[in-house]
C-alpha cells in the first residue's frame, strides 16, 4: 500500500494499535534501517489530507533544536482525541464538521485608522518583515493585526493566518473581536482550556482549511494549516510562549522559524518587546547593518489618550510594616468617590507566604520541599505551590502547642481582606458599599469563573480590582484610571538576570490597563495614574518607567549583556538533573560536563559548574542544573546533539545512579 508522506495512520504496536504519521518514503541506500523488516500499516486515515512539508519540517525542527524526539513533538502537536480515533469515526467526525465557512467576508471596520497604524499597515504590506510591532499599550496593535489579516483574506482566497496570545484568559476577548469582524465560521480557537473534542473540532477545521484564522496560546504554533500566510505573536515578550516541561519550545521563535519556512509574514507584537526582539529589530547604524527583523513603532495612544503618570511611593519614609501608604489610598478613594475603578497589583497569591510560631520560631515548611507553605484563609489550609502538598491549618504550633500562630507577609488573599476594612465606612456617589473584588489563579479555578469576574470588571460592578499578573496583561480595561503596584521590589535584585526585564514589561503592562479610554477620562474630568510603592525610588528601572522610555531601559539592559556576554549576544542552554540527593544530581552534571569534552564545538561553549536549583527540592526530589553557553547558536547547536547520546549512555552507568530524570532547556527563560 502506497502511503502518501504526511499521511495519518494506525501502525500495530505491541497488542496495540497507535496513531502515527507517515514521515517520508524509505530509501535503502540512505537509511540502513531500510533492510529491517516492518509491519505493514494497519490503516490510513485517507478521509483527511496528509500533513503539509511545512508543517512536519516545524516538527522536526523543534525536536532537533530542542532535544526531544522527533515522536514527542509530532503527538503532542496532533489533538489528542485524534488518538482514539479508526478511519471509520474519523470519517463520520468529519462528515458533522461544519462546512467549509469560506469566511474573509469581512464585515466593514467602523474605525478609521491612526496615521499610526495606517504607516505600519504600509510597510508592513510591501516589506518582507518578519516586523516588530512596537506600539504602546492603548495604541491599536490588535487592530493593526484584524486589518492585516483582513487584507490577506480578501486578497487571496483560501489564506490562513495563526493569531497567538500568551494566556488562556486573552482568548475570549480577542475571538469576540476576530468573530465580529470575520463572522463566527472563520474563527477558531486552540488552547488547553478546551475540551478534546473542542480541540479536535478546531484542529480538522485548521487542517482541512474551513476556518481562515485560528487563535490559540503556544501550542497553536503547530497547529496544521495548509494555507498558512501570516502569523501574529501578541505581547510577544510574555514568558509563557515559552512552555515550562516536557518539550521546552520557545512558541515564539518557532513561529518565526515557521513563517520563514512557509513564506508566512510574521508580526511580533508588543509594548515592551523582549530584549532579543528589541535587539534583532535595531535600526541600521554605522558599521552595524542592522537586525534582521523590521520595527514599526506605535508611541502614541489611541484618541490622544495620555499614558499614565506614573507616581512612585518611597516606602523608607514611611511608618514602618505600611503596607498601603497613605498617599496611595488617598487616590483610590478619590477614585472611588468619582465612580471610577482602581486597580491593585500584587505578584502572590494566597493569604500570607508563611505561618509562623512567635515562641519558637516554627514556620510552615514543606515537608517535601525547600520552600514555605502558604496560608489560605479561605479554606483555612497551608498549601505549598511547587507540589501542592495541602493541609488543614494546625490549631496550634506543631513544634511547642503554642496557640498563637500568625501569618507573616500578605498575598492577593489578605490584601483584599486589608483593603475591605479600609473603606469599610467610605461610600460610593450612590451611597452603596464599595465592591472590592480579587483575579488570581485561586479565584478563577471553576471553569467560567474568570470570564464572569472580568465581565463583572467590565460592567462596573467592581470598584476596586485586586490580583496578580493575571490583570496585568491585555485585557480593555474602560473605566480603571488608576493601577497600582504594592511591592514589587523583588525582582530589582534577583541572581536571575531576566528579572528585571521581566518586571519592566509587567509594570508597563499594569500601567497599560489604566485610562484606556481617553474620551472617559475627559468626561470625567480625570486622568490616568500609575502608583508604584517601593522602597528604591531611585533605581533605573523606575526612573525609565516614569518616563514611560522602554527604548532606554532597553538600551541599559543591552549595554550590560553586551558587557557580560549574555543573550541575546550569547546562547544558553540548561542541564538541569533531578536525584534523589544533591549530590547525585551535580555528580551526574560533572560527569556529563566531562563527558562533553571532546564532543565538537566544546571549545567554543563555556560550562559552568553545577549549582542547585533556587528552589532545591520540590516533592522530595534534589535538583541542580548546569548553565552552557556560547557566543554561537550553531556550536552550542552542535554540541548539544553530540551530547544527547552519551547523556543517556551516562544515565546507565554508575555516574546515573539515583538520578530521576534529566533535561536540557534550550534559551531557558529563568536561570
Ligand atoms: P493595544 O493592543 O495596542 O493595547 P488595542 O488594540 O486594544 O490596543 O486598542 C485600544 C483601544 O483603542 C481599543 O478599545 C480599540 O478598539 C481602540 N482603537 C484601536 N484602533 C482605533 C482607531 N483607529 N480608532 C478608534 N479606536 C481605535
Ligand atoms: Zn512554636
Ligand atoms: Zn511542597
Amino acid at each position: 500500500m502506497a502511503v502518501a508522506p504526511g499521511a495519518l495512520v494506525r501502525v500495530p504496536l505491541g497488542r496495540r494499535e497507535v496513531l502515527g504519521v507517515a514521515w517520508a518514503a524509505r530509501s535503502a541506500d540512505e537509511d540502513p534501517d531500510a533492510a529491517i523488516e516492518l509491519k505493514p500499516v494497519a490503516g490510513v486515515l485517507d478521509a483527511l489530507p496528509p500533513l503539509g512539508d511545512g508543517w512536519r519540517d516545524l516538527v522536526a525542527f523543534a525536536a532537533r533544536y530542542y532535544q526531544r524526539s522527533l515522536g514527542e513533538i509530532a503527538l503532542a502537536a496532533l489533538p489528542p482525541q485524534l488518538r482514539d480515533l479508526s478511519a471509520v469515526q474519523l470519517a463520520r467526525r468529519l462528515k458533522r464538521q461544519a462546512p467549509a465557512a469560506g469566511g474573509g467576508a469581512a464585515a466593514p471596520p467602523e474605525v478609521a485608522l491612526t496615521a499610526e497604524q495606517a504607516e505600519a499597515l504600509a510597510r508592513f504590506e510591501v516589506e518582507p518583515g518578519p516586523f516588530l510591532l512596537y506600539g504602546s499599550t492603548g495604541s491599536g496593535k490588535t487592530e493593526v493585526y484584524l486589518r492585516s489579516v483582513a487584507t490577506l483574506l480578501a486578497r487571496e482566497p483560501a489564506a490562513q493566518a495563526l493569531v497567538m496570545v500568551p494566556e488562556i484568559n486573552l482568548t475570549p476577548q480577542l475571538e469576540a473581536r476576530f468573530k465580529a469582524r470575520f463572522g463566527a465560521d472563520a474563527v477558531v480557537s486552540l488552547h488547553s482550556g478546551m475540551t478534546n473534542p473542542q480541540r479536535l473540532a478546531s484542529w480538522l477545521a485548521a487542517h482541512g482549511g474551513a476556518a481562515r484564522i485560528v487563535l490559540g496560546t503556544r501550542m497553536a504554533v503547530f497547529a496544521s494549516m495548509p494555507a498558512l500566510r501570516l502569523i501574529v505573536v501578541d505581547e510577544e515578550h510574555d514568558p509563557s510562549y515559552k512552555q515550562q516541561e516536557g518539550a521546552r519550545y520557545s512558541a515564539r521563535d518557532l513561529a518565526v522559524w515557521r513563517g520563514r519556512r512557509e513564506g508566512a509574514k510574521v508580526i511580533l507584537g508588543s509594548a515592551t518587546p523582549s530584549l532579543e526582539s528589541w535587539h534583532r529589530s535595531r535600526p541600521a547604524e554605522g558599521e552595524d547593518t542592522g537586525g534582521s527583523y523590521r520595527r514599526l513603532a506605535m508611541p502614541s495612544r489611541v484618541g490622544a489618550g495620555a499614558l499614565p503618570a506614573v507616581r512612585l511611593v518611597d516606602m523608607n519614609l514611611q511608618p514602618p510594616k505600611t503596607v498601603l501608604s497613605g498617599a496611595l489610598l488617598d487616590a483610590i478613594g478619590q477614585r472611588i468617590a468619582r465612580g471610577e475603578q482602581s486597580m491593585v497589583f500584587l505578584n502572590r497569591r494566597g493569604y500570607a507566604p508563611v505561618l509562623a510560631c512567635g515562641d519558637c520560631g516554627w514556620k510552615s515548611e514543606c515537608p517535601h520541599c525547600s520552600a514555605f507553605r502558604v496560608f489560605h484563609k479561605i479554606d483555612r489550609t497551608l498549601r505549598c505551590h511547587h507540589c501542592g502538598f495541602t493541609e488543614r491549618v494546625p490549631r496550634a504550633c506543631p513544634a511547642c502547642g503554642n496557640p498563637d500562630i500568625a501569618p507573616v507577609g500578605r498575598g492577593t488573599e489578605r490584601l483584599e481582606e486589608h483593603l475591605g476594612e479600609l473603606f469599610a465606612p467610605v461610600r460610593r456617589p450612590d451611597g452603596s458599599a464599595v465592591r472590592i473584588a480579587r483575579i488570581d489563579a485561586d479565584s478563577t479555578r471553576k471553569q467560567g469563573a474568570l470570564e464572569s469576574q472580568l465581565a463583572a470588571v467590565h460592567a462596573g460592578e467592581v470598584d476596586v480590582l485586586v490580583g496578580t499578573q493575571m490583570i496585568a496583561k491585555g485585557h480593555d480595561f474602560r473605566r480603571i484610571t488608576l493601577v497600582s503596584a504594592i511591592n514589587p521590589d523583588g525582582a530589582l535584585f534577583s541572581s536571575d538576570f531576566r528579572a528585571p526585564e521581566r518586571l519592566f514589561g509587567l509594570l508597563m503592562q499594569s500601567a497599560g490597563r489604566a485610562g484606556r479610554d481617553a474620551a472617559y477620562l475627559t468626561a470625567q474630568q480625570s486622568s490616568a495614574e500609575m502608583w508604584i510603592q517601593t522602597h528604591h525610588p531611585q533605581h533605573p528601572l523606575f526612573s525609565a518607567l516614569r518616563r514611560h522610555d522602554y527604548a532606554a531601559f532597553a538600551q541599559g539592559e543591552l549595554a550590560e549583556r553586551v558587557a557580560a556576554g549574555m543573550p541575546p549576544f550569547a546562547f544558553q542552554a540548561l542541564l538541569r538533573a533531578d536525584a534523589r540527593t544533591q549530590e547525585a544530581a551535580q555528580a551526574f552534571l560533572n560527569a556529563a560536563s566531562n563527558a562533553a569534552d571532546a564532543l565538537p564545538g566544546a571549545d567554543r561553549v563555556t560550562r559552568y559548574p553545577a549549582v542547585p536549583l533556587t528552589i532545591q527540592r520540590v516533592a522530595n526530589v534534589e535538583r541542580a542544573q548546569m548553565l552552557i553557553e556560547s557566543g554561537s547558536r550553531a556550536a552550542l547547536q552542535k554540541l548539544l546533539a553530540g551530547w544527547q547520546p552519551l547523556l543517556h549512555e551516562l544515565r546507565r552507568q554508575p555516574e546515573g545512579k539515583g538520578v530521576i530524570r534529566w533535561l536540557v532547556d534550550v534559551d531557558p527563560q529563568a536561570i
